[in-house]
Formats: C-alpha cells, structure tokens, sequence
C-alpha cells in the first residue's frame, strides 16, 4: 500500500468519524452561525454585481403568495453564502429549523451537510446553499409538482446569478427537478449531468444519509468527485490566463 492509499483510508477513517459523531451529539438546532450573504466581506466587481442581483431575486419573493406553501410559512428561506460560490447545494425544501431561522440546511441534517463540507477543507461560507422550494412543506412532505414549477425558477435564476464552477444536487427532488429525469439517486449519482454547461454531482441528501447511515461512504465518494470537479476547474481557469 502506498502512501496516497494509506493517507486516504486515514481521511476517509476521519470523515467517517466526524459524519458518524455527528448522530451522537445531541442537536440544539439552529446553533449554526448565521451567514447572510450581506455580511460577508466584498471588494470584487463580479461579487458585488452577483450580490445585488440575489438581493433583487429575494425582494421579488418577499410575501409570496405563488403557491400553498406560503400558509404554513414562518420564514422564506431563500439561500445563503457566498454571491460568487464556485459551489451551489441544492437540497428539497426547508424543514422545521430552517423556516423557524430562514437559513436552509440549519437542523440535524444541515449540520452534517456542513460536517462533509468542512471536510473538504472548505467553509459553508465559501460555497452556496439553497433549495427547490423556499417555503416549507407540511409535516416535511415532498414539494409537490405544481409547487415545484412555480418556485423552481427561482432556484434556476439563483443559478444563472451566482454561475457556480460546479453545482451539487442534494437529493431526489433537486435531481429530478434540474435534470428533468425520473431515475434513483442510486443510478444517477456518479454519472455525468450538465445545466447550461455547468457539470454537476448529484448525490444523497443528508436527511436521507442519516436514516441510512451505511449510505454515508458513498456520499462522501461523491463529495471527493465534486473537490476534484472543483479543482480542476480551478487549474483549468488558471492555465487559460
Ligand atoms: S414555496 Fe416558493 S412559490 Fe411557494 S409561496 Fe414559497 S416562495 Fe412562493
């Protein structure tokens, strides 16, 4: 076994721990630092522009009334993190935590979201979270159709803003709403999917990963394939200038 072997299992034996650790700690929800993507610190022209065009997206949403799923609404959650994030998650719908914060990916399935993201070697404030429907569902049903179509293009116009290098789908519902394909998670993840050019992963959503924790390993294969995406880009951008 070579050294790359050996520092990998080492990795994964990490990663697994933390994932795994997570279950065990007795979850105060909503303990995850808020980061509004107004507070986080711009210079940059591409950034700022991206900034302001978001900030438009969510006032157009303020009140909305589009669909049913304004009736049980404490909080919309629109999205957070970085305007100009080489990454976007895209995960189902808000749950309990989210819209009682209107931050999504707060609770106990948002905290392991953000555990494999910190293993990457990356902050939640680097990349960009979201979700196909920004009100929650009742009792955490799955959005349904017409809920979808409605809210869903504002998910796809968050996309074209932020023009991610990468964008992961969480889940199912975000899967068959991008993709526009009725397949399992099971087959789809590993393959090759595109949005406008854009290559994306898709992948378990966390909620799911802890109902079925012998699923985590292949969610976190799937994480390394999205790094290696991401750098990639990366070295690709840099060697073209
Ligand atoms: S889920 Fe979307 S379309 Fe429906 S009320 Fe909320 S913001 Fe409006």
């Amino acid at each position: 076994m070579d050294i790359n072997h050996i520092l990998e299992s080492l990795r994964w034996n990490c990663v697994l721990w933390l994932m795994n650790d997570l279950e065990f700690v007795p979850g105060a929800p909503g303990e995850m630092k808020k980061v509004k993507i107004d507070q986080v610190d711009f210079d940059d022209e591409v950034f700022q522009a991206k900034l302001e065009k978001l900030k438009e997206l969510e006032a157009e949403l303020d009140g909305c009334t589009r669909c049913r799923l304004h009736e049980g609404r404490t909080n919309l959650v629109f999205g957070v993190g970085n305007p100009d994030a080489k990454v976007v998650f895209v995960g189902e719908g808000p749950g309990y935590d989210e819209d009682m914060q209107g931050i999504p990916f707060v609770g106990q399935a948002g905290r392991l979201l953000t555990k494999m993201i910190n293993a990457l070697g990356w902050k939640r404030e680097d990349v960009y979270i979201c979700n196909v429907v920004k009100c929650r569902p009742p009792k955490n049903r799955t959005p349904r159709a017409d809920e979808i179509k409605i809210c869903s293009p504002f998910m796809f116009r968050q996309l074209e803003i932020i023009k991610p290098r990468v964008i992961c789908l969480l889940g199912a519902c975000a899967a068959s709403t991008v993709l526009k394909l009725n397949m399992s998670m099971s087959r789809m993840r590993g393959k090759d999917f595109y949005w406008r050019g854009i290559p994306i992963v898709a992948t378990y959503h966390p909620a799911y990963l802890l109902r079925n924790p012998a699923e985590k390993r292949k969610a976190w294969d799937d994480f390394k394939r999205l790094y290696r995406m991401v750098e990639n880009s990366s070295s690709e951008i840099s060697n073209a200038k």
